[in-house]
């Protein structure tokens, strides 16, 4: 009979893709919350337990394939039309995929908020008008509700299907679909890792008592006049009132730095044989002048397969792309490394988990931290303003 421990030992042994409790036929397996806000398999009635193994044998961690990934191409660019690209993450490269998929037919799942924007979850999208809803980066763990057995009735009717998340989710989507191959298309988000949906909740809360009004509009990565960067928390309410502020000067911006999930500590998809067919992610290493540039935003693709080649020949006349070189392409650390644990994260913890967000963002150590963080932001943005000035050519390639 399964035991908790056979499912992990230590909580960064869990990526909580939920798929345990997905495939268990006895419904042995629910998930909790701890009190971070991060949920966990929990054993409920033992005696059912069959012994079947689906759950062990189906876990992506525990079928890590530790040789390392092979990318076959790496590109950058951005969506074609600026409006679009104003209102997603980083280059629009996931709502240019999306909707060629659904145009084609197919179905697309991602991430999107709850009605109430306390809570973020996957869903299944067939419209492009729903696309909207799964546009910019939310920075929490979603939950995962039925999406495995709805992409299985997909499957399983022939359907196309485009799954885009965290590369801990896309491993336990291809590890439970892993004869779906030919109509089964998975984009990996580059990723440091999301905190709690407490996090989100305790956020969405203290803005609605602040405002005296519910949240009509919620979004953690805007770009206030079209710009990418630095990019802001934007809200507006139901009686009108309008709140921004930088994202990694505001308290959710803190708890986004201390209080991640702990297996993103320890990622053990990083380094790893990734499963997707594309990863794709920000790309800051063009500046003004050189090709691809975009201030709206650029997008980073990391191919790792025909079927990942294929997804970006779909979005080609949505999506103005540039090959690049494999240097620029794995640039970005959190392709490869895990997010080290912050110095001072238990004491955060503490603070959130006994007196709640506002008062784990008011400690004076994080503070401090938030406000070298925006010098060291400004001195870079200096950097580059004063290299321009010296050698004006310096943008370009
Ligand atoms: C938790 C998290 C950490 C990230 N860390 C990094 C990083 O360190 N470096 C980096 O280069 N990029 C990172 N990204 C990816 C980056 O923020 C953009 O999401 C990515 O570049 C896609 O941009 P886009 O313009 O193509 O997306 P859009 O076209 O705006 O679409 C957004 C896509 O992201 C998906 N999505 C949004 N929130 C989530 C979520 N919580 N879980 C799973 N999928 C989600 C949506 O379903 C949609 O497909 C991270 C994303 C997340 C969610
Ligand atoms: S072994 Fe089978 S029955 Fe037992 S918990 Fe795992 S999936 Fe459920
Ligand atoms: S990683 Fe996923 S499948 Fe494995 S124990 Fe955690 S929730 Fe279950
Ligand atoms: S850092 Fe690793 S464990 Fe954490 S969400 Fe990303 S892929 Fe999953």
């Amino acid at each position: 009979m399964i035991k908790i421990e056979d499912l992990f030992k230590n909580k960064d042994e869990c990526c909580g893709c939920e798929l345990c409790a997905n495939v268990c036929p006895k419904n042995v397996i629910v998930m909790h919350d701890d009190e971070e806000g991060f949920f966990y398999p929990h054993i409920v009635d033992q005696d059912k337990c069959i012994d079947c193994g689906l759950c062990l044998n189906l876990c992506p961690i525990k079928s890590i394939d530790k040789t390392q990934s092979q990318f076959l191409e790496f590109y950058a660019g951005s969506l074609v039309d600026k409006k679009e690209l104003a209102s997603c993450a980083s280059g629009g490269l996931a709502t240019a995929i999306s909707k060629a998929i659904i145009k084609d037919g197919g179905i697309v799942y991602g991430v999107s908020y709850s009605d109430n924007w306390q809570g973020v979850q996957y869903e299944r999208i067939i419209s492009n008008v729903s696309i909207n809803q799964l546009k910019t980066s939310k920075y929490v763990q979603a939950r995962k509700n039925d999406i495995y057995q709805q992409i299985a009735d997909d499957l399983r009717l022939g359907k196309t299907v485009l799954f885009i998340g965290l590369p801990c989710d896309v491993a336990a989507v291809n590890r439970k679909f892993v004869n779906a191959a030919s109509h089964l298309f998975t984009i990996e988000l580059i990723c440091h890792g999301p905190t709690s949906c407490k996090v989100q909740k305790q956020y969405c809360e203290k803005l609605e008592k602040k405002y005296g009004s519910k949240l009509e509009f919620f979004s953690m990565r805007y770009k206030k006049n079209g710009k990418w960067l630095p990019f802001y928390i934007y809200a507006t309410f139901k009686n009108g009132a309008k709140h921004v502020e930088l994202f990694h000067s505001s308290i959710y911006g803190a708890s986004f730095r201390y209080l991640k999930r702990p297996s993103c500590y320890t990622c053990k998809i990083k380094g790893s044989k990734l499963t997707g067919d594309l990863m794709i992610g920000d790309y800051h290493y063009v500046e003004k002048g050189m090709p691809g540039y975009d201030p709206g935003g650029v997008s980073v693709a990391l191919v790792h397969t025909d079927k990942g080649k294929k997804l970006l020949a779909l979005c080609q006349e949505a999506f103005s792309i540039i090959r690049i070189d494999p240097q620029g392409g794995l640039a970005n650390g959190a392709i490869h490394r895990a997010f080290q644990v912050p110095e001072r994260r238990n004491e955060f913890e503490i603070a959130f988990v006994r007196h709640g967000i506002v008062k784990a963002g008011k400690l004076p150590f994080v503070i401090l931290s938030t406000l070298k963080r925006n010098l060291k932001y400004f001195i870079m943005k200096m950097g580059v303003k004063v290299k321009r000035i010296i050698i004006p050519s310096s943008g370009l390639k």
